[in-house]
């Protein structure tokens, strides 16, 4: 039976960190310290380095039925728009069709995997395994897949 395995959006795929830096409004009242309220911010966000190919390789393999799971900024509405859009953009639209989750109770969700980069809104108490994007065991996409694929 195919692996249920939900993967956050920020900081996982989608480079919050590079996305916030070159925003023109990121140095500038209200959103110094709030970057998450940055206007648009969340639809253009650049990819993280290998992240399409690999997200792409779970999507295309029968052993895993892929979720993706991420909280959106309560006070920013507009982002809980921009997710949805970004991952239509960035991969086949019939490929994540109706996948996207927002939530800031991840552990509710039942699963075998989440692959997240921080332990907040209910990562670290998820009840399958939380891979821990960015640790030293799961640096980058290739020691996930790694782990989740040759292993
Ligand atoms: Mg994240």
């Amino acid at each position: 039976m195919a692996k249920i395995i939900y993967i956050d959006l920020d900081g996982v795929i989608a480079d919050f960190e590079k996305g916030k830096e070159s925003h023109p409004l990121s140095g500038q009242t209200p959103f110094i310290g709030r970057p998450d309220r940055l206007p648009g911010l969340y639809e253009n966000l650049p990819p993280i380095d290998g992240a399409i190919e690999a997200v792409n390789t779970l999507l295309d393999t029968d052993h895993f039925d892929v979720y993706f799971l991420s909280t959106a900024p309560w006070d920013n509405p507009e982002a809980w728009m921009h997710k949805r859009l970004w991952i239509d953009k960035h991969f086949e639209t019939k490929k994540i069709r109706k996948r996207l989750i927002l939530s800031h109770h991840k552990q509710l969700l039942i699963g075998d995997y989440l692959i997240d980069d921080r332990r907040f809104n209910g990562a670290q108490e998820f009840t399958g395994e939380w891979i821990h994007f960015g640790s030293d065991k799961y640096s980058g996409w290739e020691a996930v897949i790694e782990y989740l694929i040759n292993e």
